[in-house]
Protein backbone atom coordinates (compact mmCIF):
# COMPACT_ATOMS: atom_id res chain seq x y z
CA UNK A 1 0.00 0.00 0.00
CA UNK A 2 1.44 3.40 -0.93
CA UNK A 3 2.48 5.46 2.01
CA UNK A 4 0.44 9.39 1.75
CA UNK A 5 3.20 11.90 1.36
CA UNK A 6 2.68 14.84 3.82
CA UNK A 7 2.50 18.48 2.10
CA UNK A 8 6.05 19.36 3.12
CA UNK A 9 7.13 16.12 2.19
CA UNK A 10 6.05 15.91 -1.32
CA UNK A 11 8.59 16.83 -3.69
CA UNK A 12 9.50 16.77 -7.09
CA UNK A 13 12.31 18.30 -7.29
CA UNK A 14 15.13 16.28 -8.94
CA UNK A 15 17.99 16.87 -6.49
CA UNK A 16 16.79 14.48 -4.09
CA UNK A 17 18.51 11.88 -5.50
CA UNK A 18 21.09 11.42 -1.80
CA UNK A 19 20.01 8.43 0.66
CA UNK A 20 16.67 7.85 2.18
CA UNK A 21 18.62 9.08 5.08
CA UNK A 22 19.54 12.63 3.56
CA UNK A 23 15.56 12.71 3.49
CA UNK A 24 15.43 12.62 7.44
CA UNK A 25 14.82 16.63 8.16
CA UNK A 26 11.01 15.88 6.34
CA UNK A 27 10.18 13.10 7.79
CA UNK A 28 10.92 15.43 11.54
CA UNK A 29 9.43 18.46 10.28
CA UNK A 30 6.15 16.33 10.76
CA UNK A 31 6.99 15.15 14.43
CA UNK A 32 5.19 16.74 17.00
CA UNK A 33 7.88 15.67 19.68
CA UNK A 34 10.38 17.99 17.58
CA UNK A 35 8.39 20.67 16.50
CA UNK A 36 9.13 23.90 18.30
CA UNK A 37 7.25 26.42 16.72
CA UNK A 38 5.84 26.76 12.80
CA UNK A 39 3.92 29.47 10.55
CA UNK A 40 2.48 29.80 7.14
CA UNK A 41 6.40 29.59 6.18
CA UNK A 42 8.41 27.80 7.91
CA UNK A 43 8.95 24.59 10.36
CA UNK A 44 11.21 24.88 14.13
CA UNK A 45 12.27 21.93 14.90
CA UNK A 46 14.73 20.69 17.46
CA UNK A 47 17.84 18.95 15.91
CA UNK A 48 17.86 14.93 16.45
CA UNK A 49 21.31 14.89 17.40
CA UNK A 50 22.47 18.23 18.91
CA UNK A 51 25.83 19.42 18.50
CA UNK A 52 25.32 21.72 21.76
CA UNK A 53 23.30 21.91 24.40
CA UNK A 54 20.64 23.63 22.71
CA UNK A 55 20.21 22.71 18.60
CA UNK A 56 17.65 23.79 16.63
CA UNK A 57 16.64 24.18 12.91
CA UNK A 58 15.11 26.10 11.06
CA UNK A 59 13.43 24.81 7.36
CA UNK A 60 11.18 26.62 4.59
CA UNK A 61 7.95 24.83 4.11
CA UNK A 62 8.52 25.47 0.59
CA UNK A 63 10.64 23.08 -0.88
CA UNK A 64 13.92 24.72 -1.47
CA UNK A 65 16.56 21.76 -1.28
CA UNK A 66 19.71 24.27 -0.14
CA UNK A 67 21.65 27.22 -0.30
CA UNK A 68 22.62 26.41 -3.76
CA UNK A 69 18.81 26.85 -4.93
CA UNK A 70 18.48 29.97 -3.19
CA UNK A 71 17.48 33.18 -5.19
CA UNK A 72 16.26 36.82 -4.77
CA UNK A 73 13.37 35.51 -4.04
CA UNK A 74 13.73 33.91 -1.38
CA UNK A 75 15.52 37.31 0.17
CA UNK A 76 12.13 37.31 2.55
CA UNK A 77 11.99 34.13 3.40
CA UNK A 78 15.13 33.85 4.62
CA UNK A 79 15.08 36.86 6.70
CA UNK A 80 11.70 35.58 8.36
CA UNK A 81 14.00 32.33 9.12
CA UNK A 82 16.40 34.22 10.65
CA UNK A 83 13.45 36.63 12.42
CA UNK A 84 12.18 33.45 13.83
CA UNK A 85 15.65 32.20 15.33
CA UNK A 86 16.44 35.35 17.01
CA UNK A 87 13.29 35.35 18.60
CA UNK A 88 13.02 32.03 19.76
CA UNK A 89 16.38 32.09 21.68
CA UNK A 90 15.94 35.76 23.41
CA UNK A 91 12.47 34.68 24.34
CA UNK A 92 13.81 31.22 25.78
CA UNK A 93 17.57 31.64 26.51
CA UNK A 94 17.76 35.11 27.50
CA UNK A 95 21.38 35.38 28.76
CA UNK A 96 22.95 32.23 26.35
CA UNK A 97 25.13 32.79 23.08
CA UNK A 98 23.94 31.16 19.90
CA UNK A 99 25.41 31.05 16.42
CA UNK A 100 22.75 31.11 13.57
CA UNK A 101 23.78 30.23 10.04
CA UNK A 102 24.35 27.48 7.55
CA UNK A 103 26.48 24.76 6.74
CA UNK A 104 28.37 25.89 3.55
CA UNK A 105 27.44 22.03 2.23
CA UNK A 106 24.74 20.74 3.96
CA UNK A 107 24.36 16.64 3.95
CA UNK A 108 20.76 16.67 4.44
CA UNK A 109 17.81 17.61 2.37
CA UNK A 110 16.05 20.86 2.48
CA UNK A 111 17.22 24.12 3.44
CA UNK A 112 17.89 24.07 6.81
CA UNK A 113 19.41 27.07 9.29
CA UNK A 114 20.82 26.18 12.55
CA UNK A 115 20.57 27.68 15.47
CA UNK A 116 23.02 26.20 18.15
CA UNK A 117 24.43 27.78 21.45
CA UNK A 118 28.05 28.05 21.26
CA UNK A 119 29.06 26.06 24.69
CA UNK A 120 29.66 22.97 21.93
CA UNK A 121 28.83 20.54 24.86
CA UNK A 122 26.81 17.40 23.17
CA UNK A 123 27.24 13.36 23.66
CA UNK A 124 26.45 13.61 19.47
CA UNK A 125 29.37 16.12 18.61
CA UNK A 126 31.97 13.43 17.89
CA UNK A 127 34.19 13.88 14.60
CA UNK A 128 36.53 16.45 13.91
CA UNK A 129 34.40 16.90 10.99
CA UNK A 130 31.09 18.01 13.30
CA UNK A 131 33.59 20.55 15.36
CA UNK A 132 34.84 21.78 12.00
CA UNK A 133 31.34 22.53 10.20
CA UNK A 134 30.45 24.51 13.29
CA UNK A 135 33.81 26.46 13.86
CA UNK A 136 35.07 27.19 10.40
CA UNK A 137 34.32 29.02 7.59
CA UNK A 138 31.75 26.25 6.91
CA UNK A 139 29.39 27.58 9.07
CA UNK A 140 28.17 30.68 7.35
CA UNK A 141 26.28 33.15 9.38
CA UNK A 142 22.68 34.19 8.55
CA UNK A 143 23.30 37.89 7.98
CA UNK A 144 26.44 37.03 5.89
CA UNK A 145 24.09 34.92 3.49
CA UNK A 146 21.52 37.22 3.50
CA UNK A 147 23.96 39.96 2.47
CA UNK A 148 25.47 38.06 -0.02
CA UNK A 149 21.91 37.47 -1.59
CA UNK A 150 21.36 40.95 -1.59
CA UNK A 151 24.74 41.82 -3.14
CA UNK A 152 24.81 39.33 -5.78
CA UNK A 153 21.38 38.23 -6.45
CA UNK A 154 22.49 34.11 -4.91
CA UNK A 155 24.57 33.07 -2.33
CA UNK A 156 27.55 33.03 -3.13
CA UNK A 157 29.40 29.64 -1.75
CA UNK A 158 32.77 28.59 -1.18
CA UNK A 159 34.09 25.85 -3.83
CA UNK A 160 33.99 21.95 -2.69
CA UNK A 161 37.38 21.99 -2.23
CA UNK A 162 37.90 25.16 -0.10
CA UNK A 163 35.03 22.85 1.86
CA UNK A 164 36.91 20.05 2.12
CA UNK A 165 40.03 22.20 3.31
CA UNK A 166 37.77 23.91 6.21
CA UNK A 167 36.86 20.46 7.32
CA UNK A 168 40.35 19.17 7.58
CA UNK A 169 41.73 22.06 9.61
CA UNK A 170 43.30 21.22 12.62
CA UNK A 171 40.92 21.49 15.65
CA UNK A 172 41.18 24.71 17.53
CA UNK A 173 39.17 26.15 20.60
CA UNK A 174 36.38 28.09 19.08
CA UNK A 175 36.65 30.16 23.03
CA UNK A 176 40.56 30.35 23.16
CA UNK A 177 43.94 29.71 21.61
CA UNK A 178 43.89 26.10 22.79
CA UNK A 179 45.16 23.41 20.03
CA UNK A 180 43.92 20.08 21.15
CA UNK A 181 45.40 16.94 19.79
CA UNK A 182 42.12 15.24 19.54
CA UNK A 183 38.32 15.50 20.08
CA UNK A 184 38.46 13.88 23.57
CA UNK A 185 41.03 16.35 24.72
CA UNK A 186 38.95 19.47 22.90
CA UNK A 187 35.60 17.85 24.45
CA UNK A 188 37.79 18.33 28.29
CA UNK A 189 38.46 21.30 27.28
CA UNK A 190 35.73 23.60 25.77
CA UNK A 191 33.67 21.77 29.42
CA UNK A 192 36.36 24.09 31.02
CA UNK A 193 34.61 26.89 28.94
CA UNK A 194 30.96 26.90 28.79
CA UNK A 195 28.51 27.96 31.46
CA UNK A 196 24.65 27.88 30.37
CA UNK A 197 22.28 30.10 32.12
P1 LIG B 1 23.78 19.61 7.72
O1 LIG B 1 22.97 18.96 6.65
O2 LIG B 1 25.21 19.21 7.72
O3 LIG B 1 23.63 21.11 7.74
O4 LIG B 1 23.22 19.13 9.15
C1 LIG B 1 22.08 18.34 9.30
C2 LIG B 1 21.61 18.41 10.74
O5 LIG B 1 20.44 17.61 10.85
C3 LIG B 1 22.62 17.85 11.75
O6 LIG B 1 22.81 18.81 12.79
C4 LIG B 1 21.96 16.56 12.27
O7 LIG B 1 22.21 16.35 13.65
C5 LIG B 1 20.50 16.82 12.03
N1 LIG B 1 19.70 15.63 11.73
C6 LIG B 1 20.08 14.53 11.04
N2 LIG B 1 19.03 13.70 10.86
C7 LIG B 1 17.96 14.30 11.46
C8 LIG B 1 16.60 13.96 11.60
N3 LIG B 1 16.11 12.81 11.07
N4 LIG B 1 15.78 14.82 12.26
C9 LIG B 1 16.26 15.96 12.80
N5 LIG B 1 17.55 16.34 12.69
C10 LIG B 1 18.39 15.53 12.03
ZN1 LIG C 1 39.47 27.35 24.99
Amino acid sequence: MKRKIPQEEATDNPTVKKGFWALGLLKTMNDPKYIIKTDDQITMIKDMYPKAQHHFLVLPKQDISSLKAVTVKHLSLLKHMENIARAYVREKFKYSNFNIGYHADASMHRLHLHVISDDMDSEALKTKKHWNTFNTKFFLNSQNVIKSLEDNGKVLLPSPEECKKYLELPLKCHKCSVVPKNMPELKRHISTHHKIV
